[in-house]
């Protein structure tokens, strides 16, 4: 294996062939060809690809894209891209499809009602707050004699019994945990984070390891 694609690589030594590998697919890489690769289970074929992918990639200014529909081959990538960023300063970024980042394997039309129950329930819930304390007041300016506070309390308390209502309907319906901890969690100093100063969302997540992941999830 050519120093320069070593560079990339997080261990001491290869395992048996990986070094062959890694040279070849440079080669293939730089001379712009194709590259089949087969090899068997643990024997480095991740690293095999992503070392000297990642050698031509900062050599010619590009970017590497890996694509899988194996979880577990993505977690693989994951973890390699995470031992190389702690010897060699890269960026990496994950897309996960939204399926596979629910914590409770529902699909998008399924989390997408419990997400509308959800949030139904918890403006509710922050509507009878507001309608209580207002009538609460109300109701003390009544007792002290002011009779269009008594009137305007009137009103409030049939608010008050149609949000009730509306509430006793939803709780009966499924809502999402973890989708409702995000709405009632402080999350403006990561609101604040996401957005930046012209109010457009970031366009990835970083991540103390150095990769990122973006998915649309909760
Ligand atoms: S909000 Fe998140 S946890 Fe809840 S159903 Fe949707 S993806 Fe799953």
């Amino acid at each position: 294996m050519a120093e320069t694609t070593r560079r990339f690589f997080p261990y001491d030594s290869p395992y048996p062939n990986q070094g062959e590998a890694m040279t070849r697919i440079a080669a293939a890489l730089d001379d712009g060809d194709d590259v089949l690769f087969e090899g068997a289970p643990g024997t480095g074929k991740t690293l095999s690809a992503l070392v000297p992918a990642l050698e031509h990639a900062r050599e010619e200014d590009r970017t590497v894209v890996i694509t899988t529909n194996v979880h577990q081959q993505m977690r693989q990538f994951v973890e390699e891209a995470r031992a190389i960023n702690d010897e060699e300063d890269i960026r990496a970024v994950v897309f996960k499809g939204k399926s596979s980042m629910c914590h409770i394997g529902v699909d998008y039309q399924e989390c997408q009602t419990l997400r509308d129950t959800t949030r139904e329930l918890v403006e509710d819930r922050a509507e009878k707050r507001e309608l209580e304390q207002q009538q609460r007041e109300l109701l003390e300016a009544s007792r002290e004699g002011d009779a269009a506070a008594a009137q305007r309390r009137e009103a409030i308390m049939e608010e008050l019994d149609e949000v009730e209502d509306r509430i006793e309907d939803v709780e009966s319906a499924n809502v999402c945990e973890h989708y409702r901890n995000n709405l009632l969690g402080d999350n403006e100093e990561f609101y604040e984070w996401l957005y930046d100063a012209s109010g457009r969302p970031r366009r990835s997540t970083p991540t103390p390891t150095g990769t990122s992941s973006v998915a649309t999830s909760c």
